[in-house]
């Protein structure tokens, strides 16, 4: 096999800008998963996770849901619900699903991916249409859906517009069908008030995560119609997430929806910080900010990405690394005011002595 990785027991950077899936419980959630009504969720007898899916569900005006361990998890079994082994699905080169899920794609589903390039990460619907090739017969692989992130985690938390989502779905559709990596679909709709169910019912299969910046410590819910998620419980227990008393997680996620118009101080931090900073480097540009996210492209100083992050967690903030010479931050419920002006402070004077 492969590389080894040790997980090293260490402290968290005291203000923790890593990512949004840092936070911890509070102790309301945990009094919540404490007295959650549970039952064997194979047998589909956990109250907490019949509740749980049937609210997202409801959300994000589709039929059905289903509770998944991981966000990954609900984007693969999404895909494979749209696409068989062998099939195209099309995608943006910077998604989640073809950079952050190991392969699954390829290695659980048999499925072929091939991926646009979009520098902003938003979705022109013109060119990803003209990629498709449906229906492709024996000389070429047929493409059959298409997957879109909104917001788009490695483009700075991109909100894809709803005018451009609309046209894609509309022509797209029924010939290909489409599926939404949702993750932070709740910082879309906290930063336009565009209703979830708005974005939801232009897709087919919609995965949302409960443990980024909604605050629950696991889990996910993938939404599509009633005979689709009848489908997706076959995939999750084939995939090993069939789970029983799970309701002790899926009360932290019912609870951790109340937080969803919370995320709109987490995008004032982000911006908060993106100000500070662009006030005196490059590195970042505030109006590319939209929501919980900030990235920072330090091509224009002689240093690179790891050693700016290294810095920064000697200082007591933590900072990841997404590329050479690319940096992310993102805020979170754990993230006050007073902590986000810290580490504005802080970044900004780390960009200016390492000549960004
Ligand atoms: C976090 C994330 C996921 C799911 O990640 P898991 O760690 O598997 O829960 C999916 N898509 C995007 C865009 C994400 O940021």
């Amino acid at each position: 096999m492969g590389a080894t990785l040790s997980p090293t027991v260490q402290e968290p950077p005291l203000i923790d800008l890593r990512s949004d899936t840092v936070t911890q419980p509070d102790e309301r959630m945990r009094a919540a998963m404490a007295e959650a009504p549970v039952g064997d969720d194979v047998f589909g007898e956990d109250p907490s996770v019949l509740a749980l899916e049937a609210h997202v569900a409801e959300l994000l005006g589709q039929d059905a849901g289903l509770f998944c361990p991981t966000g990954s998890m609900a984007n693969q079994i999404g895909m494979r619900l749209l696409v068989e082994p062998g099939q195209e699905i099309l995608t943006d080169q910077r998604a989640h699903v073809v950079r952050a899920e190991l392969g699954a794609a390829g290695a659980y589903a048999g499925i072929t991916t091939r991926t646009w390039t979009s520098a902003d990460g938003i979705i022109y619907p013109q060119g990803i249409l003209n990629m498709a090739t449906p229906d492709a017969g024996p000389y070429m692989v047929s493409t059959v859906a298409i997957a879109v992130e909104n917001t788009h985690n490695f483009a700075g938390g991109r909100v894809q517009p709803l005018p451009l989502l609309r046209k894609l779905s509309q022509q797209a559709r029924p010939t290909l069908k489409l599926h939404l990596d949702g993750a932070r679909l709740w910082n879309a709709h906290v930063a336009t008030g565009v209703p979830l169910a708005d974005y939801g019912n232009l897709f087919d299969t919609v995965s949302v995560c409960l443990s980024k910046g909604l605050g629950a410590p696991i889990g996910s819910v993938l939404v599509s119609s009633q005979g689709r998620i009848g489908a997706a419980r076959v995939l999750r227990k084939r995939l090993g997430g069939g789970m029983r008393q799970v309701g002790i997680l899926a009360a932290a996620g019912q609870l951790a929806l109340t937080n969803i118009n919370r995320l709109s101080q987490d995008h004032q931090h982000a911006a908060l910080i993106a100000g500070r900073v662009a006030a005196v480097s490059d590195a970042v540009t505030a109006s590319d900010v939209e929501t919980n996210i900030v990235t920072f492209d330090l091509s224009g100083g002689p240093g690179d990405a790891a050693s700016f992050a290294s810095r920064l967690r000697n200082q007591g903030v933590g900072v990841s690394v997404l590329g050479k010479q690319e940096a992310r931050i993102v805020t979170h419920l754990g993230i006050s005011t007073a902590d986000a002006e810290q580490a504005g402070e802080l970044i900004a004077r780390e960009l200016q002595a390492g000549g960004w």
